[in-house]
């Protein structure tokens, strides 16, 4: 759980980091462990793993070699010292919450986070007597001023869902420093190929495992990356409340990171030809990437990404009207609430990101009903263009 990262770049930590001390008899691939429990020959043997004397493992829902080495994957690729991982990208987020916070505790986020993230904020942290500050996304002086009035936990997400902002991490995560917050960031969206927190301040960086790591839309998870004081908290929380990784998930997880970089690298480029294409469009109102020189925080993002990743939305002056006509249209797009996956994903706010909310709460949070958000997916772009080209002709 405790080691440096390796030198090497992270399209080749993707097919190789963190699986070596999980192979067995010659096996090139890491064993799927379908084992509650683990046996020693004695007591002495025994007590030595239980009391971390040793390195092994005493019960699946506290650690597994298949899910161990999941986590060292991803551990490697954030450059992280230590990682534990989540049956869910939500178990992740309420786990990491639960276990950095007490009654009467102050946590300082954003209004753009995940929708189930938001929910955490808004239903359930403060009925354990936590105190949730929600600052408007992009506005860096509200933010840090909320941060200033003390905080214990500063949270953030970037880019975000479904508008992709863009928030400063290294910025914030200063100001969050000063102020003694423990920082975590949700590095869903951007991947660790294409953004690193950790090397921007933070001191926490989670996933959703289920999106780009997983990237086939086939499995659940959640991974957390950190400090190892940090890191072994969290863990804690999650071995005794049990929202423990399944070793299947784990080693689907293990062979989808190996494609990571390939993967992400064609996002990238898909992402940016279509979001470039669409500004021209005259059915589309405006368009949201990051990677566009028009977007209000491309500066920041350029500094900070490596890449500007898969997703973007884009609005129809024909709101959701147009919406519903063209959605249909799309030949080469799941209609579907997921995103990272190797297939094109497409869909509304109001079945996707924020299911959750009345049109009202969604008109307050900025949130356009005219909105299409698209996560790109490995095709050929020109491919995807003309999918989108001929949906938007009933615009
Ligand atoms: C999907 C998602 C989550 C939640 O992950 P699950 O695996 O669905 O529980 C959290 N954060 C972001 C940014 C997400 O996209």
């Amino acid at each position: 759980m405790a080691e440096k990262r390796p030198d090497l770049d992270p399209a080749t930590l993707s097919v190789w980091a963190g699986e070596g001390e999980s192979l067995v008899q010659g096996a090139t691939q890491v064993p799927i462990v379908y084992s509650a429990a683990y046996g020693y020959p004695d007591v002495e043997a025994w007590l030595d793993v239980a009391l971390g004397r040793t390195p092994g493992h005493i019960y699946s829902r506290n650690t597994n070699p298949t899910v161990h080495a999941f986590e060292e994957k991803v551990r490697a690729l954030e450059g992280a010292p230590a990682a534990t991982s989540f049956s869910t990208g939500m178990a992740a987020v309420s786990n990491t919450l639960h276990a950095l916070l007490a009654p009467g505790d102050r946590v300082v986020s954003v209004k753009d986070t995940y929708g189930g993230t938001n929910r955490l904020f808004l239903d359930f942290l403060p009925r354990f007597g936590i105190e949730v500050e929600l600052c408007e996304t992009t506005d860096h002086e509200q933010i840090e001023g909320a941060i200033a009035s003390g905080c214990a936990v500063l949270y953030l997400e970037t880019p975000t869902n479904p508008t992709l902002k863009v928030m400063d991490i290294a910025r914030l995560a200063a100001a969050g420093r000063e102020a003694g917050a423990t920082v975590v960031v949700d590095n869903t969206f951007a991947t660790p190929i294409n953004q690193t927190p950790l090397a921007l301040g933070a001191d926490l960086v989670l996933h959703s495992a289920t999106k780009y790591l997983g990237g086939h839309a086939d499995v659940l998870g959640g991974v957390v990356c950190g400090t190892p004081e940090l890191v072994e908290r969290v863990f804690h929380y999650r071995e005794i409340t049990g929202a423990a990784l399944d070793p299947m998930a784990a080693y689907l997880l293990i062979r989808s990171v190996k494609t990571l970089y390939l993967r992400v690298e064609r996002q990238n480029e898909n992402a940016l030809r279509i979001a470039r294409w669409l500004e021209e469009e005259p059915a589309v109102a405006v368009v949201n990437y990051p990677g566009l020189e028009s977007h209000p925080q491309h500066e920041i993002a350029a500094r900070q990404m490596r890449g500007f990743g898969g997703m973007l939305s884009f609005g129809l002056e024909g709101g959701f009207g147009a919406v519903e006509r063209v959605l249909p249209r799309l030949r080469l797009a799941h209609r579907a609430a997921n995103l990272g996956a190797v297939e094109t994903i497409a869909g509304p706010p109001a079945t996707t990101s924020h299911v959750e909310c009345t049109p009202e709460e969604r008109a307050a949070m900025g949130i356009p009903e005219g909105l299409i958000r698209y996560s790109v997916g490995i095709e050929d772009a020109g491919d995807l263009i003309a999918d989108l080209e001929q949906a938007l002709e009933v615009a």
